[in-house]
Formats: C-alpha cells, sequence, structure tokens
C-alpha cells in the first residue's frame, strides 16, 4: 500500500457521532439532552461486490478538405478506413494493456468509477484519423468546372450596345444631319454598327476570358480532395452491485446516492481492472461500509432508523419534530389568524428551538432560503411541509405584531415626505434648480426625485417601527448582551408609501402652480392631455 488510508471509525465511534447528531437536533425542543440516548443499534461492517462495466462506442465524424493532404493515418478507400477503424476497435480491448488502460479511465477519477451508471466516458487515448484521397466529384478530376458566369458559353452580351449591335453615331450625335446636310458617317441613320462587338450584341466572356470554363470551386482547382473520418470512441458505463448481499436500508442508500459514496469516503473501497475470468471490460470493486439499525430514545418516544457509512448517515428517521411541536404549532396558527394574545403566543411558540429558528430566519430572509436554512439545521424529523408551514406562519404572526406600528410609520414618513415637497415646490427650491437645466422639457428629472425620496423615506420609517415592534415579540430569543439586531419587512406597505409620495408632489404641483410659482412642463403636458379627454 503506497498511500496512507483514510482512518476509518469503528461501529462505536459511528454509533456516538449519530447520537451527538441527533442531540444537535432536539436539543431546545423541549427535550432534555441528557433524556436522548441509543437504545440499541445492530451497527457493523457489510462487505459486498460491485463494478462498473463499459461498453466501447466507436463514434466517427467525417470531413473532407480540397486537394491532396493527410490527416493521421493514410488509407487507399473510405472502405479500407472503416475496415481500419472496426481493427482499431478491436484493439482497444485486445489484450490485458489495452484493457487496463480503459479500466483505468474510471479507476483515475476521484470516485473511482464505482456507481456510475449510463453515462458517457470520451476515450481520448484512442482517437484517431483516416485520410484517403478521390477524385473530385465536381469536376470529375478535371480541375475544371463550366464558367459560373457565361454557363460556359464563352460569351456575354456586349458591355457598349447592350447587345443591340448598334451604337449612337458620335459623329452626328444620333440627329443625322450635319449642318443642314445628311451625316457622312451613318448616312442619316443616326446608328452605325457596335465597334466593340461589329453588330453581334456579344463579347468573350470576361470572367473566363473567352475560355467557357474556370477553376473548380469544390477543389480549389486540384482535381482531388482529401475525405477524413475521425474515430472517437466513447464508453457507456453500467453499474451493478449485488443488492442481496446487503441490508435493504443500505441497498436504498447506494442506489440513490452510490456516485457520492466513494468520492465522500462514506464507504471503503478497493477498485481493480476486470478480469480476464469475468470476460468483462472495466473496473470491480470490493466494497466495505457499516450499516445498521439503531434505536433512540428521545424524552418517552422512540425513535427507529437506519445508520449508513463513515460519516455516521442516519435515513429514515421518523418525523418526530413534527410531532412535537404540533401542539405549538396550532396554538400560532391562531395567532395567525389574530386569535388571542398573538405577541404572547409567539412568545411561547419559540421556546421551541425550531420555531424560534423559523422567526429569526423568516423576518431575516425570502421564504425560500429560511425554508432551506431551516432543513438544513433541522435535517432529522422534521418535514418539509412543516419547515414551509413554520417559515409561513412566522411570517404571517411577525406582520400581525407589526401592523399598527408599520401604519404609523407610513403615516410619519408621509409628513415627512409632505414638509420635503413644501420646501421643494412652494420655497421655491425646484424653480431655482430648473433654470439650470439646458431644456425645460427634461425638468420631469426634478419631479422624480422628490418622488422616489419620499417614497424611500415611508419605507425606512416604516421599517423603523415595525422592527421595534418584532424586537419587543422575539427579543427573549437573544442571549443577554448579544444586540438584536432583528429587522421587520415591510409586508407590502412599501409600495403604498411610494404611491402615496407621487400624489402629495402632485398636489404640491397644482398649489405652486396656483401661486404663481410655474407648473412643470411635463405636468402640464399631461395635465392639458387629461383635460382635453374629459372635455371631449
Ligand atoms: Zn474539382
Ligand atoms: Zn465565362
Ligand atoms: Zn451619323
Ligand atoms: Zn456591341
Amino acid at each position: 500500500m503506497s498511500e496512507n488510508p483514510p482512518s476509518f471509525p469503528n461501529a462505536q465511534q459511528l454509533a456516538d457521532a449519530a447520537l451527538e447528531h441527533v442531540r444537535s437536533v432536539f436539543r431546545g425542543n423541549g427535550i432534555k439532552k441528557d433524556s436522548i440516548k441509543i437504545l440499541s443499534h445492530t451497527v457493523q461492517t457489510h462487505r459486498m461486490n460491485a463494478g462498473t462495466y463499459l461498453e466501447l462506442k466507436p463514434v466517427v465524424s467525417e470531413r473532407n478538405s480540397p486537394g491532396r493532404t493527410t490527416a493521421g493515418q493514410l488509407t487507399t478507400s473510405r472502405q479500407e478506413a472503416m475496415r481500419l477503424i472496426d481493427q482499431a476497435m478491436l484493439a482497444a480491448i485486445a489484450n490485458p494493456v489495452a484493457k487496463a488502460q480503459i479500466a483505468n479511465v474510471l479507476l483515475e477519477r476521484p470516485d473511482k468509477g464505482f456507481g456510475l451508471n449510463r453515462e458517457m466516458l470520451p476515450l481520448d487515448f484512442l482517437k484517431k484519423d483516416f485520410s484517403w484521397h478521390e477524385a473530385c466529384p465536381a469536376c470529375r478530376g478535371s480541375a475544371q468546372s463550366s464558367c459560373q458566369v457565361c454557363g460556359g458559353r464563352r460569351t456575354e452580351t456586349c458591355m457598349k450596345c447592350h447587345g443591340r449591335g448598334l451604337m449612337a453615331c458620335p459623329m452626328c450625335r444620333a440627329t443625322g444631319l450635319i449642318h443642314g446636310n445628311k451625316c457622312t458617317r451613318c448616312h442619316g441613320q443616326r446608328y452605325i454598327p457596335c465597334d466593340l462587338c461589329r453588330r453581334s450584341g456579344m463579347m468573350p466572356c470576361r470572367a473566363c476570358n473567352g475560355l467557357g470554363t474556370s477553376k473548380c470551386q469544390a477543389c480549389a482547382g486540384q482535381g482531388s480532395k482529401t475525405y477524413i473520418l475521425s474515430l472517437a470512441p466513447q464508453a457507456i458505463t453500467y453499474f451493478q452491485y449485488d443488492a442481496k448481499s446487503v441490508p435493504k436500508a443500505a441497498a436504498d442508500v447506494i442506489e440513490t446516492q452510490a456516485a457520492d459514496l466513494a468520492a465522500r469516503q462514506q464507504i471503503k473501497i478497493r477498485g481493480r481492472v476486470a478480469d480476464d475470468k469475468e470476460n468483462v471490460l472495466g473496473a470491480s470493486y470490493e466494497v466495505e461500509f457499516p450499516s445498521g439499525e439503531i434505536i433512540f430514545a428521545i424524552g418517552k418516544k422512540e425513535a427507529k432508523a437506519s445508520l449508513f457509512g463513515y460519516k455516521a448517515g442516519i435515513e429514515n428517521f421518523p418525523l418526530l419534530l413534527d410531532k412535537m411541536i404540533a401542539p405549538a404549532v396550532r396554538s400560532l396558527e391562531e395567532a395567525a389568524n389574530g386569535i388571542g394574545s398573538v405577541a404572547g403566543k409567539i412568545r411561547s411558540a419559540t421556546r421551541y428551538r425550531v420555531i424560534a429558528q423559523a422567526f429569526l430566519a423568516a423576518n431575516k430572509l425570502p421564504d425560500k432560503k429560511a425554508v432551506a436554512a431551516l432543513l438544513k439545521n433541522f435535517d432529522l424529523g422534521l418535514s418539509r411541509g412543516m419547515a414551509e408551514k413554520l417559515v409561513m406562519l412566522a411570517d404571517k404572526t411577525s406582520a400581525n405584531i407589526t401592523r399598527k406600528p408599520r401604519y404609523y410609520g407610513l403615516v410619519g414618513g408621509l409628513v415627512l415626505t409632505a414638509g420635503l415637497c413644501a420646501a421643494y415646490y412652494l420655497l421655491p427650491v425646484r424653480s431655482a434648480i430648473a433654470t439650470y437645466l439646458p431644456t425645460p422639457k427634461m425638468d420631469f428629472v426634478l419631479d422624480i426625485l422628490p418622488a422616489m425620496t419620499g417614497g424611500l423615506l415611508s419605507s425606512v420609517a416604516i421599517k423603523l417601527s415595525g422592527s421595534s415592534a418584532i424586537r419587543k415579540a422575539l427579543g427573549h430569543l437573544f442571549p443577554a448582551g448579544k444586540k438584536n439586531t432583528m429587522v421587520s419587512k415591510v409586508h407590502g406597505l412599501g409600495l403604498w408609501g411610494y404611491a402615496a409620495a407621487a400624489v402629495l408632489m402632485v398636489i404640491f404641483i397644482e398649489v405652486a402652480g396656483h401661486i404663481g410659482s410655474g407648473s412643470p412642463y411635463w405636468y402640464e403636458f399631461v395635465r392639458n392631455g387629461l383635460l382635453s379627454l374629459i372635455g371631449g
């Protein structure tokens, strides 16, 4: 053994780790730490054989290029290239060395290929090109093709007379007369035969110099082409293990998480190239892992679960937390509907650590993240449905106890906004700034500012007054001396803050218009448009 094998815990150490895990989840949830114990366990080492087998697939692609070149191995024909590809595929598994090279693609992975099922692995070291030459099919090897411009007719329409064969007489400028007498050149006919085509209307094709042929495009005038078949073999994986040789709970884990187990050292695994005897390609494994049933006492309740792997993973743990907090959840449901003392019910329900965490998470994070955080901290005994319910209830009851303060905050924010608008429009600050604008059409910028600032002020005011309520209700969740940094969500009131700030702004623009400070350009534009709509 050249490498240092990681040390693996024994059965007792694993049981202890599992107990620690259960205690860390259940502590503070109405159960004393000391009343959480292991009643019994059957954890022991199991062994099984497994294998990841490979099926080779020749993946072949074809390309061609003009002229005679060589890519990879030069052969005589497509048929020959295909035969060589078949041969290469057979050679790839012909001897133990070649087989080992392929199996090592699996064994050199961090997971040793254990659990890889129906995946395609590229076998780059088996890539190979085969090429051969053929006469160009487009020109049949002549390297020439008929001229694309004249289509092989060798001529094109005369560019001087446009095919008419005649041109205007240059002597009389096509009048037929010179100083009142008949033109001596055209004899009064005004046109003479074209001097370029001699009346034929056609001239030699300029593209091919009248030859009727040009360089073949397909082979770049070479007359032949190179064809290339590229072989890039892939291996398809098939994972197999003997499910009957291991306990059902262990087989379930292997079935669903096999590919993770080796990489995370949850199982001990010895891999080797599959034997010639087995007549297969791939890797064989001898696997060792701890597995067994483990029964916990949690207060007066019993919890039967299964343990798997050297990380002491716990599976099939009953939903005990769900059951234990059920009465507290019912009282929170009442609080969410405003029945009884909401703050009092929150205070008593949050004596359960899992519910307290739900409140802290729900007031800090978006709902989905809050649920994920809760399920991560309480990964035993808590169902996803219950985690979602807790976050929803925490959100709803927090909104209930902060409702009044949040409305006070909104009103306070809007009073501030009104003061701001009054100073801005009536002092008037705004018209003073507006004179610096390059064009009055841009002045809407000056009115976005107070509306946004007002909305922001209201949001901050809502959060501040809501936060003091939530701190009062959840303050007991923070250890003495640790600062309570809980901040309330605006719970939808924020939009009202922005809307009300915009309304306030319009009111003050109207007032400013009436006392002669002038209205913004855009405002006049919109108002006149609206008035003409109403006026018909
Ligand atoms: Zn050609
Ligand atoms: Zn031509
Ligand atoms: Zn003439
Ligand atoms: Zn002509």
